[in-house]
């Protein structure tokens, strides 16, 4: 998503020598991926798309996955994104050259590139995380993580087992559950906090509308932005209105859980511990009703190892299974890694982010002249359009390049300084956000900062808006 664009933001400021390096045999990234049953996206379509090629052909208020893969499609052949890019080319090493000032890249074809400004789109949330489980090697029927779906596992007449509850969980077990003939065994370790999403088809009146007045597509972006911005402030912020409409927020979802689960004990079960949103909220109108059908079981006691046949809990009881589903999410912090990254004087990316995984303003790093690590640390992930995200991120440091293109700046490097004072920034204002209220998520780090953006949608907009040229070295 972020790659296909920038091929086309930068033709558009006259850089068309361009080489797009991709590690499989198609694009998509995530959508390329994630494959799994009741893929879908939680951010209505309208939004979920680029500002500069709307679709009017959105089949849902919110996109299926496949959908979303193939709109994709569409623009990297229309924007001839497919005569720059080479496939099954896996970047293994970036080197920065001193005295060239280029970036030397090689890839798992052995091929070596140069290049004089190099980003990375490699996309967040990328690298499967597998759970720590003893005894997870020795299970004897088919098992894989959600984001490597094996569909050539009929799944007809089984007992399937699924370790996780988060946004792809929930998906997938609602799914699953919809099928009779697949008994679903749900292993949950934290409740997740729920909000209802209706979702239904566009009628072909409605999409006829889309076509002829592309206005309406528009407010639809933009009323999505403004709900997102309204409840990001809340989770970010600690003034008493914040603290008000966070309030409001969760009363909501709990009332939903109350009327939506008749059962008491599965209820109290279903209900978190955490407040409203100190993990990224599961947007789901499915899920509460799939968990409560007889082909579907929920298991809150705690997983002891994983055995032969199934898992065992640690009460002591073995559950049965014939295919294992770990929905247990991703390494947020992966970024562009594996990959050998060697910038100025040598510097290894281990040893750039051996005390912390940081970059100003999410896509700098002082060591790294000329690289922009697009969806870097601190972007505002998990609670708005990624695709906005890219586009702005992409607006800034194409700025920059302007700059550089004018003979303004020689180089584009950020102060070591300038990121001291933006972890700083970024460290204070997470004490005010709900995602510092007691739970475990990948919003944060293994030393529990921020990963993500802790302050409002509009301020880093704001900032994005604000070229800074100060913070670069001169
Ligand atoms: P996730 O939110 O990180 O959830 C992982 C789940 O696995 C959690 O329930 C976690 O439990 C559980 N888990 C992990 N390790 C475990 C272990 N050892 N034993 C038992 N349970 C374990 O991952 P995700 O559901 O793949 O979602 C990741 C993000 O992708 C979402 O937050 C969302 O931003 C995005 N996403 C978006 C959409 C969309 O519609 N736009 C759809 C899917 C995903 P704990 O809570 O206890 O850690």
């Amino acid at each position: 998503m972020t790659g296909l664009q920038l091929v086309i933001k930068l033709r558009d400021i006259g850089i068309t020598d361009i080489t797009v390096l991709e590690k499989t045999h198609t694009i998509g990234g995530t959508w390329r991926e994630n494959t799994y049953p009741g893929v879908a996206c939680d951010v209505p379509s309208h939004a979920y798309t680029y500002s500069f090629e709307p679709n009017p052909d959105w089949s849902m208020h919110f996109p299926p996955g496949a959908e979303i893969y193939q709109y994709f499609k569409k623009v990297f052949y229309k924007y001839g994104i497919n005569f720059v890019t080479r496939f099954n080319e896996a970047v293994t090493s970036c080197v920065y050259n001193d005295s060239s000032q280029k970036w030397t890249v090689k890839s798992s074809q052995g091929n070596t590139y140069e290049a004089d400004f190099l980003f990375s789109a490699t996309g967040i949330l990328h690298q499967p995380m597998l759970p720590d489980i003893s005894g997870i090697d020795n299970f004897s029927g088919a098992k894989f993580h959600t984001s490597r779906w094996d569909h050539s596992v009929d799944l007809k007449g089984k007992r399937v087992g699924v370790i996780g509850t988060g946004s792809t969980a929930t998906q997938v077990i609602s799914a699953l559950v919809n099928q009779d003939d697949i008994d679903v065994t749900v292993f949950q370790r934290t409740p997740q906090w729920l909000v209802k999403m209706d979702d239904r088809q566009f009628s072909p009146e409605e999409k006829q509308r889309f076509k002829n007045q592309p206005w309406r597509m528009k407010l639809i972006r933009k009323m999505s932005a403004i709900v997102y911005s309204l409840g990001t402030k809340a989770l970010t912020c600690d003034s008493w209105l914040d603290k008000q409409i966070h309030k409001l927020m969760e009363w909501n979802a709990r009332r939903y859980l109350e009327t939506a689960v008749n059962d008491p004990v599965l209820r109290a079960k279903l209900t978190p511990a955490y407040k409203f949103s100190c993990k990224r909220v599961v947007i789901n109108a499915k899920y509460y009703d799939a968990i409560q059908q007889p082909n579907a079981h929920l298991v809150t006691d705690a997983i002891e190892c994983i055995e032969t046949n199934g898992i065992r809990t640690k009460d002591g009881t073995l559950h049965e299974l014939d295919v294992l589903v770990f929905a247990t999410g991703f390494d947020a912090a992966a970024f562009m890694r594996p990959m050998e990254f060697v910038g100025k004087n040598g510097v290894t990316i281990e040893k750039a982010w051996q005390k912390k995984i940081t970059a100003y303003r999410s896509m700098f790093l002082p060591d790294f002249p000329n690289f922009f690590l697009m969806l870097g640390p601190n972007s505002p992930i998990g609670n708005q359009s990624v695709i906005e995200i890219s586009e702005h991120q992409t607006a800034y440091v194409l700025q920059l390049i302007k700059k550089w293109q004018d003979g303004q700046l020689s180089t584009i490097q950020v102060k070591p300084e300038a990121v001291e004072k933006w972890r700083a920034m970024i460290k204070e204002r997470m004490g005010h956000t709900v995602w510092v209220s007691g739970c475990n998520s990948w919003y944060l780090d293994a030393d529990g900062d921020a990963l993500s953006w802790p302050d409002t949608w509009q301020n880093w907009v704001a900032l994005m808006k604000n070229v800074n040229t100060d913070d670069l070295v001169k």
